[in-house]
């Protein structure tokens, strides 16, 4: 029996539709929509694509989106004060500045000047500790992506085993603490560990998020495990995940593609982050 194929696209599709409903609720309340600010800096192209669908997917759900796009040579003292102005700008609740910000610019100091209550990439210090200690908090989109894609696949997660692949601030560290608060026994796994394949064979669930191509093999895996790959891999004109799809098919007992898995749930999550950021700041959540 082949492994189930994780729908990301239903999935974000049906999480888009609920915030669209929840931003009609939160505008009848307060009396005005919920608004997500979208800072790019220079012209990386695959950046300026990223905040396009952020742009169209912001106006679909309802919620008022702008976005300030700014030249590569813009320098620090800049755009501190426009994430000031947006930090003090009543009619935003969600502030999310698209990284890699260009050469020059201190990302960690543009992160930590966000005002923690319109966080909703969830980067800023103070949403980590609060994730980290197991507190309400603005939470990264990808991994809290993910966390909806394996509650609607398996139900409760508690105590099952799980291995992150990857430690990065934006994907495997917030995934391995997300994890935790389900209840997971979980190992974080990265470039210095020895012998992933043993440690990957005892999972019952598998994050990859290493920007390896195929490196996860299917024989690597546990008979009926669920794996998420959060890799994106251009090899030869086409996107291929971190985990060899074709064979994983043949053991996991779930698996998502790429593309079409975790990658539209980002964009959907991002919205939903934005309207509880609102609702916070209305004093309605
Ligand atoms: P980073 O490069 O920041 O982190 C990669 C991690 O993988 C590091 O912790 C690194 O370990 C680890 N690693 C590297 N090589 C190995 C190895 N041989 N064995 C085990 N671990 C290894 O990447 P990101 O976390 O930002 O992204 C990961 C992937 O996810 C990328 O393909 C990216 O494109 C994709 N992505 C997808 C998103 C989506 O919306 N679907 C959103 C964000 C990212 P160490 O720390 O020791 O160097």
């Amino acid at each position: 029996m082949p492994a189930t194929l994780i729908d990301g696209k239903a999935a974000a599709a049906a999480l888009r539709e609920q915030v669209a409903e929840e931003a009609r609720a939160f505008q009848a309340a307060a009396g005005r929509h919920a608004g997500l600010a979208v800072v790019l800096v220079g012209d990386d192209p695959a950046s300026a694509v990223y905040v396009g669908s952020k742009e169209k997917a912001t106006r679909t759900a309802g919620m008022a989106g702008q976005v300030h796009r700014l030249s590569a040579d813009i320098d620090q003292p800049t755009l501190m004060a426009l994430i000031d102005r947006l930090n003090a700008d009543p009619a935003v609740d969600g502030i999310l500045v698209q990284l890699p910000l260009p050469a020059g610019l201190d990302s960690d100091a543009v992160i930590a000047a966000v005002d923690p209550a319109k966080d909703v990439d969830g980067f800023h210090p103070l949403n980590v500790g609060r994730l980290a200690s197991g507190l309400p908090a603005l939470v990264p989109c990808t991994p809290k992506g993910c966390i909806f894609l394996l509650r609607q696949q398996l139900g409760s997660l508690s105590g099952l085993d799980a291995v992150v692949i990857g430690r990065s601030a934006i994907v495997g560290r917030p995934m391995a603490q997300l994890l935790l608060t389900e209840s997971c026994t979980v190992t974080i796994a990265h470039s210095r560990t020895r012998d992933l394949p043993a440690i990957v064979s005892r999972a019952d669930i598998v994050v990859a998020a290493v920007g390896r191509p195929e490196m996860v093999r299917g024989d690597w895996l546990k008979p009926g495990a669920t794996v998420i790959d959060v890799g994106i891999n251009r090899v030869e004109g086409r996107l291929v995940g971190d985990v060899a799809f074709d064979e994983a098919m043949t053991v996991a007992g779930a698996v998502t593609p790429v593309p079409g898995g975790v990658g539209p749930m980002t964009i959907a999550v991002l919205l939903a982050n934005t309207v509880e950021a609102a609702r916070r700041r209305e004093g309605l959540a």
